[in-house]
């Protein structure tokens, strides 16, 4: 499970092809802007997170759906499983178990997952999973995943994700990803993500989409979010 590959995303929003430092987990490239990556998610996001709510959050099946072999196998054994099982239920079934473990080691293999399962669900479930784990390094596969993947359910999942991490590097993607996204729901929780996240810089893009956006929900979405900004900023939370 060591890192062998940099953490960073190039400028077409793809993980970089560097090595990595073990020391830092990037390259001498992305180890300068490390400053980003390594800002936590912020408190008031995660407050507000929570005041969301669960309404929208993607369906947290029982945990009796695994089979309890698994369940109660090594980490990386369910690792082994998540990245080799013929059986897509099984390599669901992964994912979701190393959700409810929350070990910052099985970020790589969650990310190769994300990456490369030729299943949509399979790769929503360890988008899901990255998001619980919720350390800074989880970002980029994220941010990754909202550009690029081609299942629009694992792109909603990518944006509900950032927006409860309250993941303030992302939040320049996710206004981007809500300008250009064909999918109405994606869209929908990037506008959520970005009031949860609460970047103040990306209040004219809201502002814009709030108008201009053709789909009311969205529209609705992007107002709500640009409230949600403007409450914080009137009660100092922002800091
Ligand atoms: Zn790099």
């Amino acid at each position: 499970m060591s890192v062998v590959r940099c953490f960073g995303l190039d400028s077409a929003r793809y993980r970089c092809a560097n090595h990595a430092r073990a020391e830092t987990g990037f390259c001498d490239h992305h180890a300068r802007d490390q400053r980003v990556h390594e800002s936590a998610p912020n408190l008031s996001a995660r407050i507000f997170a929570r005041w969301r709510g669960n309404a929208t959050r993607v369906p947290d099946n029982a945990k009796c759906a695994v089979p309890f072999w698994l369940w109660r196998g090594s980490s990386a054994k369910i690792v082994d499983h998540l990245l080799n099982d013929a059986n897509a239920r099984t390599r669901w079934s992964a994912a979701f178990t190393l959700r409810k473990r929350r070990d910052p080691r099985t970020i790589e293999p969650l990310w190769r997952a994300l990456q490369s399962d030729v299943v949509a669900l399979v790769r929503q479930q360890s988008a899901v999973a990255l998001g619980k784990i919720g350390t800074s390094r989880a970002i980029n596969p994220l941010i990754e995943a909202l550009w690029h993947d081609r299942d629009p359910g694992v792109r909603q999942a990518c944006a509900i994700a950032l927006g409860n991490l309250g993941a303030a590097s992302a939040a320049r993607d996710l206004a981007r990803v809500l300008e250009h996204e064909q999918t109405i729901f994606v869209s929908w929780d990037c506008a959520v993500a970005l009031g949860q996240i609460g970047d103040a810089t990306l209040a004219p893009i809201l502002a814009q989409c709030a108008r201009d956006h053709r789909a009311e929900i969205v529209r609705r979405a992007c107002a709500d979010a640009l409230a949600k900004i403007q409450i914080r900023q009137s009660s100092g939370i922002e800091r």
